[in-house]
């Protein structure tokens, strides 16, 4: 059977020329960055062109890039090492309803430990309002962590508008940072650290076409981190741990290709959405698009189907050799209806008629990338409103 991937926000193949840039280092050029021999400098040169790379995706200065394991780590080192180098100063942090388990699991494992969360609404179209977060501030307030844009619904938030609120209250002397995931933007979207003025950028290889294992904190010049891996002096003391050489330049070569391609790719990955979005409009009743219409990432779709479980309809795509997802795989198998669905606000008769619950737990994501043909989304469109009628039959029934 010939499959079709619709999941490229949980996860992307490694793009050809990655895998070509990444050879060498699995191979020959095997050196330890931290050695002083001809090996070991072979090896550190490479990390040192992959820390360019990266930084001139976002527009930061190369000693600005901390490498992590990926964005787990990013958001971990983020959170914990400014909060815990930064304490002294209050120990508030305000973030929004609707991040990546990889912040709001975090942010609820320091709400044990005697720091306090104040978790931002996010309203019908997904988007947290600034007035909100100025509503929030208080004396307290040391960090304020809101994703660049969100992985299930694609939707972008004020990012900018944000780092110009703290950047004004840094600049009357206030202690305060701001930190955004960007894993799901950085590659899709113009992602600028100095347009957006904030201290703290996270991203994630394994989004971009480079392998799983690896990612980056972008750490304003200037800014303090607790290391949260202690062991040897990599990273400018910032990340103990032997570099992952390999995957590192992996990662430098996808930032590349995404500067170079991200216009044509953007333009590309929105007419496969469109495509999909309008036909399942045309031929399936009952079904809600999820988040901002315009103001989102071009590769991501989220629609929700009235009176079916999307978990039944995963598996009944997958049957038929179309994989997509109810959300993050982060928390898919255990059956909650997305938690970012459920805190979109949604009126008690929106737009399809459906109920919040019924409009969380019938959630399907589609995520599009630079792999996908046309054809993928015909397949997907043959497929989908006969294994929607079923499955509603079914519920109808049961
Ligand atoms: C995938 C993802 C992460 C986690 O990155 P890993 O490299 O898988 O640890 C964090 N945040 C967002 C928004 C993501 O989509």
């Amino acid at each position: 059977m010939q499959r079709v991937y619709l999941d490229n926000s949980a996860t992307t193949p490694v793009a050809p020329e990655v895998i070509e840039a990444m050879m060498p280092y699995l191979t020959g050029k095997f050196g330890n960055p931290s050695s002083i021999h001809f090996f070991g400098q072979e090896a550190r040169g490479a990390v040192d062109k992959a820390r360019h790379q990266v930084a001139a995706l976002i527009n930061a200065r190369p000693n600005e890039i901390v490498f992590t394991s990926g964005g787990t780590e990013a958001n971990n080192l983020a959170i914990r090492g400014l909060c815990e180098a930064n304490n002294k100063h209050g120990r508030h942090i305000i973030t929004s309803a609707i991040e990546h388990s990889a912040v709001k699991n975090v942010c609820e494992d320091l709400e044990k430990q005697d720091y306090w969360v104040t978790y931002l609404p996010v309203y019908e179209d997904g988007i947290v309002r600034i007035e909100d977060v100025e509503a929030a501030m208080t004396a307290e307030t040391i960090l304020i962590s809101v994703m660049t844009a969100n992985n299930e619904i694609g939707t972008i938030q004020p990012v900018s508008e944000i780092g110009r609120m703290v950047r004004g209250l840094r600049e009357k002397g206030r202690k305060i940072w701001f930190h955004t995931d960007a894993v799901q933007a950085v590659g899709k979207i113009p992602v600028d650290v100095e347009e957006i003025g904030c201290d703290l950028l996270s991203i994630s290889a394994h989004k971009i076409y480079a392998p799983k294992g690896v990612g980056a904190l972008y750490t304003r010049r200037g800014v303090r981190l607790h290391p949260q891996n202690i062991g040897g002096h990599q990273e400018r003391e910032r990340r103990g741990g032997t570099e992952s050489v390999p995957n590192i330049v992996a990662f430098g070569r996808a930032c590349e290709l995404a500067a170079e391609e991200m216009t044509i790719s953007a333009d590309y990955l929105r007419s496969l959405r469109d495509k999909l979005e309008n036909k399942i409009g045309e031929t399936i009743p009952d079904v809600t698009f999820n988040g901002h219409r315009e103001n989102r990432l071009p590769n991501i779709s989220n629609i929700s189907f009235s009176r079916i479980e999307g978990e039944a309809l995963l598996i009944n795509l997958d049957m038929q050799g179309i994989a997509v997802s109810t959300g993050s795989a982060c928390s898919s198998g255990t059956l909650e209806p997305s938690p970012v669905i459920r805190a979109l606000a949604v009126p008690p008769a929106s737009a399809g008629g459906q109920s919040e619950e019924d409009r969380s737990r019938g959630a399907i994501r589609f995520s599009f990338g630079r792999f996908n043909e046309k054809e993928d989304i015909d397949k997907t469109i043959d497929a989908l409103p006969k294994a929607v009628e079923n499955l509603r039959r079914l519920s109808a029934n049961g």
